[in-house]
């Protein structure tokens, strides 16, 4: 939540509410013994002047964490940190003397929270902002103020509330080269579990800023998380993001409203297969390959299957009820040291075994009709495929293409296929595959 008052600006989170409701323990703090009563003391680092009264150790290890995740965000935005940024870090508001906090930091703090207190001073094109984070004494939330201390100091704002909180949600996960889901496994809980989910309108929604819950703030970071990695939208994601945090004149909808209807299909695909170790990079649906209908001479359409990713364009739209004959050549491994198997997950006729190939059927609206993008991506049921073998589908539409796995488990896979499909009336037939055989 955020409100504006005479110059002043209060960022107030409520990410601790969610270690408190769920009652979940932090893993790092949990098996350490009460610290007894101890006067808060002065640490710095690099960027950040920490005052705290939980033991040195401990005040060290978190300005490092701070540090490691700065260094992390400041990459990402581009812009060195401005200024140093102060937080006060609380076990114990009974080691505290009166007055050392102002009260709206203590009342945060009381609640098990956290907020980042704000102010700065503006001209036309210049501004002086200091933000100050007031934070229990836990390992996300001081995390999460401070990426919105580093917002306010360096760009002289959080930007959009969607924004503002997805990102410093983020910021508590973030680690360096890894792409993974990561976040708390109560966030995750709640998005595997919710039905129906939050729907990116919804997300983006700025009229629904009031009675905010930690709940809001996974969904923002789901999307967030979504648009920063899936490598359709990041490179617009970035600049977005800047122009957002100089409340320049951008938004959402100017960036990606031609493709706001596939942002929204990937991200309902993305709550719904989240898992830890789902990689959205992965998993990113190729919108710009072209698809054809088989053509009526029988020559066959082609294209590569990898083992390490998500639903892969076949580039062939089928006809419901036409039998097409196909072939899968090659072999591909599971995980690092799996087996390399064929296309037939290395046991015929057996279901959901890891290395089949599998397809599934974007809709579309009518038969022979060319896709329509302005119409809702709909997907089919998964179905079984093979080496090779014929194919009759129910559905009318695109025919894509992956290698059975689970959806979390998809980043140590290896190897690709080569798919060919054609009309099975007519044509030569197809050669046998190749490497039908597991080496
Ligand atoms: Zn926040």
């Amino acid at each position: 939540m955020r409100t504006r008052k005479t110059g002043r600006r209060f960022v107030v989170c409520l990410s601790a509410l969610l270690l408190v409701a769920l009652a979940l323990p932090w893993p790092v703090f949990a098996a350490e013994p009460v610290a007894a009563a101890r006067k808060p003391a002065d640490f710095r680092s690099q960027n950040f002047l920490v005052h705290t009264d939980v033991p040195p150790a401990e005040a060290k290890a978190l300005l490092e964490r701070l540090e490691t995740m700065l260094k992390l965000i400041s990459g990402y935005w581009g812009r060195k940190p401005s200024g140093i940024i102060e937080c006060y870090i609380v076990r114990d508001l009974a080691n505290w003397p009166d007055g050392a906090m102002p009260a709206g930091g203590v009342a945060k703090i009381r609640e098990g929270a956290g907020v980042t207190i704000s102010e700065s001073l503006r001209s036309a094109n210049a501004f002086v902002a200091k933000a100050t984070v007031y934070s229990v004494a836990d390992i996300g939330v001081p995390q999460h103020e401070a990426v919105h201390a580093y917002c306010q100091q360096t760009f002289g704002s959080v930007g959009p509330l969607w924004y503002a909180e997805g990102m410093a949600e983020m910021g508590q996960y973030w680690r360096e080269g890894n792409l993974e889901v990561s976040c708390h496994p109560g966030v995750l809980d709640h998005i595997q579990k919710a039905q129906p989910k939050r729907t990116m309108r919804e997300i983006l929604d700025t009229n629904r800023q009031a009675g905010d819950t930690w709940e809001n703030y996974a969904w923002r970071w789901a999307l967030c998380h979504l648009l920063a990695n899936n490598p359709n939208y990041k490179a617009q994601f970035r600049p977005l993001g800047v122009g957002l945090l100089l409340e320049q004149a951008v938004s959402f909808e100017e960036t990606y409203g031609a493709v706001a209807d596939q942002i929204s299909f990937e991200y309902d695909f993305f709550l719904n297969h989240i898992d830890l170790g789902y990689r959205v990079d992965l998993c990113a649906w190729e919108w710009t390959r072209k698809f054809a209908t088989p053509p009526p001479g029988g020559t066959p359409i082609a294209s590569k299957v990898k083992a390490a990713a998500g639903w892969q364009p076949s580039g062939a739209t089928l006809t419901a009820g036409t039998p097409y004959a196909y072939t899968a050549s090659g072999t591909w491994q599971t995980a690092k040291d799996a087996k390399p198997v064929a296309a037939d997950g290395g046991d015929k006729g057996k279901k959901n075994a890891p290395g089949r190939l599998i397809g599934i059927i974007m809709r579309a609206s009518e038969p022979g009709q060319r896709f329509d993008i302005s119409k809702p991506f709909e997907l089919s049921a998964p179905f079984d495929l093979s080496e090779q073998g014929t194919l009759i589908p129910t559905t009318h539409g695109r025919l894509f293409l992956r290698c059975f796995d689970q959806w979390n488990e998809l980043a140590d896979n290896s190897g690709a296929v080569a798919f060919k499909l054609k009309l099975a009336a007519v044509g030569d037939p197809l050669p046998t595959p190749t490497a039908t055989k597991p080496r």
